[in-house]
């Protein structure tokens, strides 16, 4: 079907500002947060209401033409760039949270409503949503979902699988399916759980119930301040081996503390090798005890510091520096690139020496901000794009450090997900055995795989005509 006549019936569904076909505007969808590759859509549509995805995914089918589903377009992987995908379905404007449970701690939201608004929504009742990617303010639980997303307090609350009770599926035919829902441990197989991680490739997901949590009674957060990385990195394991479960324990390196510092002016020492961001919550009963015991992990490892938060305001300021980390790294270079990686937690030490012998060897800067205590690491390579030649290398770098990272028993993504960006390297981790299973699951939802195609999956495995996206930074 012709470009016009389709993106006409798709006006006839969401009314005519529902649908972008000018180029200048389609260029704002050609990335998510993964620049390395652009390619922007004909068409991008933007439903107001499930029912409104579901007829547009239902002319979509009859037309024969796949999509790509987008939640804010804050993704790591390229998981939103159109490959062979000429229409972008946005569910950014399903931004309803249609019912709020209190009694029994779940709510039932809009894909497109943003991860921390939820917990704004609940927070008098004293609940919250506990995934809180650093990106809460912006990314969306559709997305969260697609990726099965992590974020810093997942160390003790578990990542968005563990918080999601059912979700409603428009499939590549336009069917809406319900899978699981609000009751918990349903019987017959986790279709919910096969569906969150899924990065797209089932179908759009048009709505969530999320499970909601109590707000922590009280709550200690501490910066402790250490010379090198591997002093910081040998506490985060002796903190974990005492049996010690914090609510969050991150990490940033000396890179990114001068950035941050830089942005935000919190005071933060600029001259540490590492400083460990810890958080306690639960009962206030024994929370100073387990404090303590932290505090004296972090001397046996030679801390050179320890800052507790003595209110609200020092807490925020301190989730500020960590969670704006990456935004503040756009200080110190045109384009990075967030890596996303996984080790035993044991083996932290190993693959951040690792980075900065790769950082060395491949002439680049490359700073460390992330989830310590789960051993997910997110190296930042810092480049200019217009520079093929430092592109080729953050490249070859950030391949190098997955390579390490399964090397040393880890993954190649602990919740940045696959998208294009890792497909090269899903091998490492899967026989092509396995990764035909995994199409075979994909093609119960949607067997001529339509959405989302050509992500996770490596195209000789899907035996299809392999072609790089329409526009790539030329290497
Ligand atoms: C500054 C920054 C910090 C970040 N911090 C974290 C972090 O701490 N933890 C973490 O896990 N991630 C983090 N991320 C990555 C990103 O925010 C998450 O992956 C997030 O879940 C993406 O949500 P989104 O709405 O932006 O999705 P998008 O980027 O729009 O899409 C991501 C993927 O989900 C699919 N998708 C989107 N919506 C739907 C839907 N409704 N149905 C089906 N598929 C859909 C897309 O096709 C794509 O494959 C960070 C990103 C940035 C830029």
């Amino acid at each position: 079907m012709h470009t016009g006549a389709l993106a006409s019936a798709l006006r006839d569904i969401v009314g005519s500002d529902g649908v972008i076909d000018h180029p200048d505007a389609l260029s704002v969808y050609d990335c998510d947060g993964y620049t390395l590759e652009r390619s922007a859509p004909d068409l991008v549509v933007l439903p107001r209401t499930p029912a409104e995805v579901a007829a547009v995914v239902c002319r979509l089918w009859t037309a024969g033409v796949p999509f790509v589903p987008r939640g804010a377009g804050t993704g790591l992987s390229g998981g939103t760039l159109p490959v062979h995908a000429p229409v972008m379905v946005c569910t950014s404007r399903l931004t309803a949270i249609e019912a709020v449970d209190v009694r029994n701690r779940r709510a039932r939201v809009q894909a497109g409503v943003i991860n921390a608004s939820i917990t704004r929504a609940v927070e008098r009742h004293g609940l919250l949503y506990a995934p809180d990617p650093s990106s809460q303010p912006a990314c969306t639980i559709g997305g969260n979902v697609a990726e099965n997303s992590g974020g810093p307090h997942t160390l003790k609350y578990g990542v968005t699988t563990n918080h999601v009770l059912g979700v409603e599926l428009v499939l590549s035919s336009g069917q809406i399916v319900e899978l699981g829902g609000p009751v918990e441990d349903r019987l017959g197989y986790d279709l919910t759980g096969i569906v969150v991680g899924s990065e797209g490739t089932l179908g759009i997901v048009t709505r969530a119930w999320v499970r909601l949590v109590r707000a922590p009674q009280a709550v200690r957060t501490l910066l402790a301040v250490f010379e090198t990385v591997e002093a910081a990195s040998e506490a985060v394991s002796a903190i974990i081996g005492a049996g010690l479960v914090p609510a969050a324990l991150e990490m940033m390196d000396r890179l990114i503390i001068t950035a941050v510092e830089e942005a935000f002016h919190v005071g933060l020492p600029t001259d540490a090798g590492a400083v460990l961001l810890v958080e306690l919550d639960g009962p206030s009963a024994g929370l100073d005890d387990e404090l303590a015991r932290v505090t004296a992990i972090c001397r046996r490892r030679g801390v050179r510091e320890v800052r507790v938060a003595r209110d609200d305001a020092e807490r925020a300021a301190l989730w500020k520096c960590r969670k704006r980390a990456f935004g503040a790294v756009g200080r110190l270079a045109r384009n990075y690139c967030t890596q996303d990686g996984v080790v035993p937690r044991t083996r932290v030490p190993d693959i951040l020496r690792t980075i900065t012998g790769v950082a060395e060897r491949y002439r680049l800067r490359i700073g460390n901000v992330f989830h310590a205590g789960d051993g997910n690491i997110h190296p930042i390579l810092l480049f200019d794009e217009r520079d093929h030649d430092e592109v080729a290398r953050v490249l070859a770098a950030g391949k190098e450090i997955l390579e390490a990272c399964v090397a040393l028993g880890g993954s190649v993504t602990g919740e940045h997900g696959i998208g294009v960006e890792k497909i090269a390297q899903m091998p490492l981790l899967f026989s092509p055995d396995d990764l035909r299973e995994m199409l075979r699951v994909r093609a119960v939802f949607d067997p001529d795989r339509r959405a989302n195609p050509h992500k996770i999956f490596p195209d000789a495995l899907v035996c299809v005509e392999a072609r790089a996206p329409r526009r790539q930074v030329p290497l």
